[in-house]
């Protein structure tokens, strides 16, 4: 009975010696939850998909795991034996409540793990229009960008090519966006020039402690006196946003040093009781910095330079254009950024919104639709109100 026993507990130990050798280079090798694992494998994908088929992890080492990386970063590697990556678990769950969570997680894996299997270290440089040429920029962020990348639709794709082949990789076509006629197929529903003719009915004037809006002035002025931010919405507004859309301001702000924010919106609200919630569209000025988002995103995804700077002393024409499945962003009637569009966000809701102790000139305001006609509303519900707008920071990587 005792020599049979023996044999099998020999067998046993050769099996596991067996077993352990041929293992061996996987040891390095740990992803710790099924979603990471599942980035990794697209990452590879893609990287196979463009020739490089030298990566392997499996090899060559890999620690990742959700933990807590510090001082607003979404993702860290580390040079360590195996390369060890920590993805921010707290900023993942965040961004997954919001529209741009899939591609901004995706792009914090990606970057990662091009730091750590591919040794690629930050590059600042941008494309023609000033968004990111590549997906590892990071620390030092130049100033007035942020390092958020748009890792959406044709741009995942330049991004990716750019990664897995940077020598063979043009200049893309959405780098250099160009819009000839943004009213062409469209009919003109606002037509408001302060130095002639305009619909009263579309805007709020009236003084109080907090702000000031007159438009005797040959212009419609703004002045946001208070420490809080405003949304200045125009009201009695025909023109749906939900199909395609064409909207320009000439304007200008004057602003308090320390805050040179200003944003242009469109897009839907709901009344609750006393005040009403916006959900909008938003080119939002820093300086000659240009920030694109919606208000379904969890930060602005997107950003280009500005030719001219709308805090300067000359007016400027700012308009965005809504065409099918894309925006687009002018500055003076030179298209700037064309993005797609993911999340769809109709209504009759336009405005700015002014940031506190800033002051807005609005020279005209235009609309053009393509023909969708919606209620008007009560004037009354669309006073100037204090907003508190979430422009997030974006986080580092
Ligand atoms: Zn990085």
């Amino acid at each position: 009975m005792n020599k049979p026993r023996l044999t099998y507990l020999l067998t046993a130990i050769s099996a596991i010696f067996a077993l352990s050798s041929c293992e061996k280079e996987y040891t390095n090798y740990s992803v710790s939850n099924a979603t990471l694992q599942e980035y990794v494998d697209k990452f590879l994908e893609e990287a196979e998909a463009r020739g490089v088929k030298s990566l392997n992890p499996y090899k060559t080492g890999l620690n990742m795991y959700f933990g807590d990386c510090h001082e607003g970063a979404a993702g860290v590697t580390y040079y360590e034996n195996p390369i060890r990556i920590v993805i921010d678990e707290e900023t993942w769950n965040k961004y997954t409540n919001y529209a741009d969570g899939k591609s901004q997680n995706e792009h914090t894996v990606f970057h990662e793990l091009a730091h750590g299997l591919m040794y690629k270290k930050h590059y600042n440089d941008t494309l023609p229009n000033g968004e990111w040429a590549t997906m590892m920029a990071g620390d030092p962020i130049p100033s007035g960008f942020i390092p958020n990348t748009n890792f959406r639709g044709e741009r995942r794709t330049y991004y990716l090519d750019q990664l897995f082949n940077s020598s063979g990789t043009k200049t893309p076509s959405w780098a250099k966006p160009v819009f000839d006629d943004p009213t062409e197929g469209l009919t003109k529903m606002v037509d408001d020039d302060f130095s002639a003719e305009f619909d009263s009915k579309h805007w709020t004037t009236g003084e109080n402690s907090n702000f000031k809006a007159t438009t005797n002035t040959g212009e419609f002025v703004f002045q946001n006196k208070s420490t809080n931010n405003y949304i200045v919405p125009l009201k009695n507004i025909t023109a749906s946003n939900s199909g395609d859309v064409y909207v320009e301001a000439v304007l200008k702000v004057e602003m308090s040093q320390s805050n040179r924010t200003f944003i242009l919106e469109f897009g839907e609200e709901q009344d609750n009781g006393d005040n009403t919630t916006y959900t909008y569209h938003y080119a939002s000025f820093h300086g000659i910095r240009l920030r694109i988002g919606n208000m379904r995103c969890y930060a602005p995804y997107g950003q280009a330079t500005s030719p001219k700077n709308i805090f300067g002393n000359d007016y400027v024409k700012v308009a965005i254009r809504k065409k099918g499945d894309y925006m687009y962003y002018f500055i003076d009637d030179k298209c700037i950024y064309k993005d797609i569009i993911d999340t769809n966000i109709g209504g009759t809701s336009y405005g700015f919104i002014v940031y506190s102790g800033s002051t807005l000139h609005v020279k005209s305001y235009r609309i053009w639709n393509d023909g969708t006609v919606s209620q008007y509303r009560s004037s009354a519900e669309r006073m100037p109100q204090i907003i508190d707008v979430e422009e997030r920071e974006t986080p580092n990587k």
